[in-house]
């Protein structure tokens, strides 16, 4: 019995030094490996990452003008593993958020311009995608401007990082992927809006940006995306543009925004007759550096797109008023355009002329 007792002790005491060594073993190859890897997919983008389609999803569709619905400038490609963003206007992560979009997948943001309706939400983009998981640098692709945009959201958000890093540690903030990096284009821009530069190769994928006219504002860009013989292009903010209907030939999708003459027109009348005259002026002032949606589906019919989407909405709340979209049914078939909202997703399967349209939120009323 008392041998029994003590080959008991033995054994415990064994199995507690052979316990103790485990854990310490786990600890040192813990050690170095201190990055927790990124959640997996949720079902509903399993198949958004799948890689048989080009992918399109709006994450953001108004415009400075208040929308309780929608978020500002934002649109997400998707070309096989990755998510390249086009625009992070303010409220725009939230939509991907509700999305539960995955941002460690983003591997680069492309700015049309620097109005703050396109780049507020910059600095969350930072820092939800290095919470997320994300690797490398953010690249923050600009024509001529975009490294002091760049430099002033890093500066803002450093500290953030440092915080979270203090809070969560180094398995959740990797404070030196944390920043963006700007990578800017647009040499040969002289602001003829003429000038269209290729930006990116990756693999099958090509970005070429382009000049529009968002006059006085220079530089303002488009960008077209190619992969797999499916592509999308991005009007940026453009009134009518000789540019972007060349750089849009025969592409599947191209997404525009648009300002609806009429109903700001209604706006600015208000205004002045409510006694606000600076937003009667900012309204009198607008529509000559925005296209109306008949021009969009004029240049969209010029270029030959499948399927044109509308989005940056002015005013975004009158979007579902049929006078916003006067004259339209005119010029473009029905069937080949669409008001966007936040969460329309398009996809452009590959080897196919197909053009799918389903949605990741559903559409506001
Ligand atoms: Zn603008
Ligand atoms: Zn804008």
């Amino acid at each position: 019995m008392k041998r029994h007792h003590t080959l008991l002790i033995a054994a415990f005491l064994a199995a507690l030094a052979a316990t103790a060594c485990a854990s310490q073993a786990v600890e040192h190859a813990m050690a170095p490996v201190a990055v927790l890897p990124p959640a997996p997919l949720n079902p509903a983008m399993t198949e958004v990452f799948d890689g048989k389609a080009l992918r399109i999803i709006l994450c953001g569709t108004s415009s400075p003008l208040p929308d309780p619905n929608r978020a500002k400038a934002c649109t997400i490609v998707v070309a096989g593993a990755n998510a390249y963003v086009v625009d992070t206007g303010p409220e725009s992560w939230e939509q991907l958020a509700r999305m539960q979009f995955p941002g460690s997948r983003i591997a680069g943001v492309f700015l049309t311009h620097y109005h703050s309706d396109h780049i507020g939400d910059l600095g969350e983009f930072r820092m939800q995608t290095m919470v997320a998981g994300r690797s490398e640098m953010l690249p923050v692709y600009g024509a001529h401007g975009v490294k002091a945009i760049v430099d002033g959201f890093n500066t803002a958000y450093e500290e953030d990082a440092r915080l979270r890093l203090a809070h969560h540690g180094a398995g959740v903030v990797n404070v030196k992927t944390s920043p963006l990096i700007a990578r800017e284009f647009g040499a040969g821009f002289k602001g003829e809006l003429t000038a269209e530069e290729v930006i990116l190769r990756d693999g099958d994928l090509k970005v070429t940006a382009f000049e529009v006219d968002h006059d006085p504002i220079r530089p303002a860009v488009g960008y077209r995306f190619d992969w797999k013989g499916r592509s999308v292009v991005l009007s940026g903010d453009t009134a009518v543009s000789a540019n972007l209907a060349e750089n849009a030939k025969a592409a599947d999708v191209l997404v525009s925004e648009s300002l609806s003459p009429a109903m700001i027109s209604l706006v600015q009348k208000q205004m002045a007759g409510g006694g606000n005259p600076r937003i009667a002026k900012i309204m009198g002032d607008i529509p000559d550096y925005h296209v109306s949606p008949v021009d969009a589906a004029k240049m969209a019919n010029e270029a030959g797109v499948k399927l044109l989407v509308y989005t940056h909405h002015i005013p975004s709340i009158q979007v579902s008023n049929p006078m916003y979209f006067a004259g339209v049914a005119a010029v473009r078939p029905a069937d080949q355009w669409v008001a966007g909202w936040d969460g329309l997703r398009v996809d452009l399967p590959i080897g196919t002329n197909e053009v799918k349209q389903g949605e990741l939120l559903p559409k506001p009323n």
